[in-house]
């Protein structure tokens, strides 16, 4: 198969529906472009979901605040730094805080920032939509990147599902970048009224904002929201999409995101074999965790065994980091 990026929306169309052979060796070319690039050691990252407040109204997640069946918590400060600390001590380098779009936990993610940093580590955040000087003080404070999802390009579908509009969204985006902070971005696959057109254009949306890291997430029924009685988002049309993200975007940092896993067991080292190269270790405490139904209350949780061996699996190996003085890296 040709190497070369898509250049045009129908040649996206065509490569997303891609079948049988066609796309294995969509899969194939993938690899063979993370390879080039440079990308194929597989990066950990460790996520602490902080709170599950937030003021948004998003139709696929129980942490909207319609839904009054879920308990709510925002941790303090040295929570957070303490599982920081144990995410660390495991050799990740990259501590990755996230919450629902939750304004009372601006002023706690600015004071644990600077303490996380004193670990030696990369701090990624994923808060939702913010003031532009929140934005500015996060990235004054020490965070070096920021994942803002578009979610789906298509702005009507957007305001409906979501109910706010989609250009504050990308608005929130520009505002990262210009903070200097680097930028994650990405789709869901199987929102109602999706169509291939929509999807090929949420890769164009994507090359449009230039992002450092890019995702693809299967839609997931959640329990207690407008949408739960939908169908799941396809497995194959998500694996594509995780593989024209690498032929548009080589160097990107492209996560198999766990809801693949909650597609089907191996759906992560599927993604691997995609093209992504990225897996993300929950350290929330479980009594959080529970709490933190962003595409389903039984989720797939990530542990650090089951990385390595999703890892072995697609034949690859973890990206190795210095680690700090005393510390095991992981292996
Ligand atoms: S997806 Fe994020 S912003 Fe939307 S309701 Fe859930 S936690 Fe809030």
């Amino acid at each position: 198969m040709n190497l070369l990026p898509p250049k045009t929306k129908e040649a996206i169309r065509a490569l997303l529906q891609a079948e049988g052979e066609t796309q294995q060796q969509l899969f194939q070319a993938a690899r063979q472009v993370r390879e080039e690039a440079g990308m194929q050691a597989v990066k950990l990252r460790g996520v602490i979901e902080i709170s599950n407040y937030c003021q948004k109204h998003c139709g696929y997640c129980a942490i909207r605040p319609q839904n009054k069946t879920l308990e709510r918590y925002r941790m303090d400060a040295d929570m957070i730094f303490e599982l920081a600390k144990a995410i660390r001590k495991t050799g990740i380098t990259t501590v990755f805080l996230q919450a629902g779009q939750d304004p009372k936990s601006d002023a706690l993610v600015l004071e644990v920032i600077p303490r996380i940093r004193t670990l030696g580590v990369n701090v990624l955040l994923n808060l939702g939509e913010k003031p532009q000087e929140t934005y500015r003080a996060y990235a004054e404070a020490g965070a070096d990147s920021y994942i803002l999802k578009y979610e789906t390009s298509d702005p009507v579908l957007y305001e409906t599902i979501v109910g706010s509009p989609l250009e504050n969204r990308l608005r929130c985006a520009r505002w990262i970048r210009e903070a200097g902070m680097k930028l994650g971005t990405g789709n869901i696959i199987g929102l109602p009224g999706q169509t291939l057109d929509t999807l090929a254009e949420d890769l164009l949306l994507a090359q449009s904002l230039a992002p450092d890291f890019v995702s693809a997430s299967p839609f997931i029924p959640n329990q207690h929201t407008p949408l739960e009685n939908r169908e799941m988002g396809s497995l194959s049309l998500t694996l594509n999409t995780i593989a024209l993200c690498r032929l548009l975007f080589p160097k990107a940092l492209i996560p198999a995101v766990s809801a693949l896993e909650k597609i089907r067991p191996g759906g992560q080292t599927l993604g691997l074999a995609a093209g992504a190269n990225v897996l993300t270790i929950n350290f929330t405490p479980k009594h959080f965790r529970d709490r933190y139904a962003i595409y389903s209350q039984e989720r797939f949780v990530v542990s650090l065994g089951h990385a390595r061996s999703t890892v072995a699996k697609a034949g690859l190996h973890l990206f190795q980091a210095d680690p700090p003085k005393g510390q095991a890296a992981v292996s």
